[in-house]
């Protein structure tokens, strides 16, 4: 069974000195803990990665972007490259959030794309895919996740370089959360179909992502194949995101 991970998306959230304190709040409890049974990833906005990565440095809490633009370099402005992000000592970025595919029109190719550029620059791919309320009415959840991994997953993934999150879009900041027994069957689905794109699929960590709080992350941890959480809102808030972390435990 993978090792959970409990990975952090601020969005845009925090400016330096406010994301910097909550930075090193989390790095000296992860680092105070003696076997942590979980490993913990901060994605800070794009502003405060440098900062927040000096606050963490040697306390084991990893350090990812939000997302990366799918070429190296270029006139692409305002945009980010996956190798500034390496540069900047993250090891991960997440693709694909349904915010940037929502806001920014990101479609399954461009996902891709990007996905194969945080590889290229040697980060891992946290690549997040989930079904919209009426694709979920309408008994299309399991049909959008496949479609999803088919067009989202490039070529070259591994249990290494790739993470998928599960995040149902109407589960996000909205306080709602599938029931257990959806989050578990969504989860074989994602498990069985990666193991159409990729060799070593059981390894792959499946995270869930949507409304994760304190209160609800102990029974949806415990869940077959839930791999960890991606955590928006309560991430903010050290104290709530060591919580949904030590549930894991
Ligand atoms: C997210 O945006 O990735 C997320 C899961 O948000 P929240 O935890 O606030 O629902």
């Amino acid at each position: 069974m993978p090792r959970k991970l409990i990975a952090g998306n601020w969005k845009m959230n925090c400016l330096r000195t406010d994301g910097v304190a909550l930075a090193r709040d989390l790095g000296v409890r992860y680092s105070g803990e003696t076997e942590p049974a979980f490993d913990m990833l901060v994605c800070p906005p794009a502003t405060i990665v440098d900062a927040v990565g000096a606050a963490i440095s040697g306390s084991g809490v990893l350090l990812g972007g939000q997302d990366c633009h799918r070429a190296t370099k270029g006139a692409f402005t305002g945009d980010i490259a996956a190798p500034m992000l390496a540069d900047l000592g993250c090891t991960h970025v997440i693709v694909g959030h349904s915010e940037r595919r929502q806001y920014h029109g990101e479609i399954d190719l461009m996902v891709s794309e990007k996905a194969k550029a945080a590889h290229e620059a040697g980060l891992t791919a946290v690549i997040c895919i989930g079904e919209t309320e009426a694709e979920r009415d309408a008994g299309q959840a399991l049909a959008v996740c496949s479609r999803q991994i088919a067009g989202s997953v490039p070529e070259g993934s591994t249990a290494d370089n790739t993470v998928i999150a599960y995040e149902p879009v109407w589960a996000i900041g909205t306080g709602r959360t599938p029931t257990t027994a959806d989050v578990a069957e969504v989860h074989a689905h994602i498990r069985a179909e990666l193991s159409r794109v990729m060799s070593d699929s059981d390894d792959v960590r499946i995270l869930y992502g949507g409304s994760v709080k304190a209160s609800n992350a102990g029974e949806l941890m415990a869940v077959a194949n839930v791999d960890g959480a991606l955590v928006g809102g309560a991430s903010l808030v050290a104290d709530d995101f060591w919580a949904i972390a030590k549930a894991c435990s």
